[in-house]
């Protein structure tokens, strides 16, 4: 678990575009926040920011004792490795087995070619690989090409390496966009399930309402890279 401080975040790009303006929150260790927004909200840039990919133009971000703007680029690996990573599109390795994929998820902890091939990695991480797709519940496709997994079991491959990294907190992009409803309520329901099993921080950013309502214990709501609402769910549905 890893407390995130978010203050007075400005992100203005090259060309003029300011994608965040003044955005400031915090999230408890465990609190699971959804970041609702349209298309061009802001939200990618956020998330980019947070993982120092993006660099802030004024504003900062602090996730456990790190200062985000102070850290040097060993540090900044060092903070990056205790964050997972969801995305859109999975970004697996398609010709390669899910368990290898999975595999994959302790490079952030050894670059070791060891962890390369299945067959000369630790026995412990393979171990460990099989325990994280009995959690999404894919022991039975371990060996399968990712490619040929549906959308679903592909993003829950996914969800099994970033729990193979052991993160402390969870950034998850617009996790259910590529899939369809019954697929995406699945994936939601399991991550979830495990974020509140494992008490992860987690910020998911999502542009369905409905969705956000269903899982977020609070939901912070971008518009024009400003944050337009920062509320509990009860809230919400008191309001009805
Ligand atoms: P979202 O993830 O909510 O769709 P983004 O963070 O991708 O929003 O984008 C926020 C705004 O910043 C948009 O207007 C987008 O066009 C702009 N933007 C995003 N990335 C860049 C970039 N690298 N250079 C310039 N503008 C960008
Ligand atoms: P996603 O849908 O996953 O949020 P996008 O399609 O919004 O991603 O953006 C894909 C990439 O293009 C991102 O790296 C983003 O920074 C970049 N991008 C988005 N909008 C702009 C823009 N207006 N100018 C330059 N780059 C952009």
């Amino acid at each position: 678990m890893l407390s995130l401080k978010i203050s007075g975040l400005t992100k203005v790009y090259l060309n003029g575009t300011t994608a965040l303006d003044q955005v400031s929150f915090s999230a408890q260790p465990g609190e699971g926040i959804v970041l609702l927004g349209a298309n061009g909200s802001g939200k990618s840039t956020l998330l980019r920011c947070i993982l120092g990919l993006e660099t802030a133009t004024s504003g900062d971000i602090c996730i456990g004792n790190w200062q985000i703007s102070q850290l040097n680029s060993q540090q900044l690996r060092q903070m990056r490795s205790q964050l997972g990573m969801v995305f859109q599109k999975f970004h697996l390795v398609g010709s390669l087995s899910a368990f290898h994929n999975v595999l994959h998820g302790a490079l952030g902890r050894s670059t070791s070619p060891r962890y390369w091939f299945p067959a000369t990695a630790p026995e412990i991480e393979r171990k460990r690989a099989m325990e994280c797709l009995d959690r999404v519940n894919l022991t039975h496709f371990a060996q399968q090409r990712a490619d040929t997994l549906s959308g679903g079991q592909q993003q829950r491959v996914a969800i099994a390496r970033t729990l193979m990294q052991n993160p402390k907190l969870i950034l998850v992009d617009e996790p259910v966009a590529s899939l369809d409803p019954q697929a995406g309520k699945e994936v939601m329901d399991l991550l979830w399930s495990i974020v509140r099993e494992q008490r992860l921080t987690v910020i998911c950013t999502l542009h369905q309402l409905a969705l956000a309502r269903e899982y977020g214990d609070r939901i912070i709501g971008l518009r024009d890279g400003k944050i337009q609402m920062d509320t509990t769910v009860n809230y919400l549905q008191d309001r009805d």
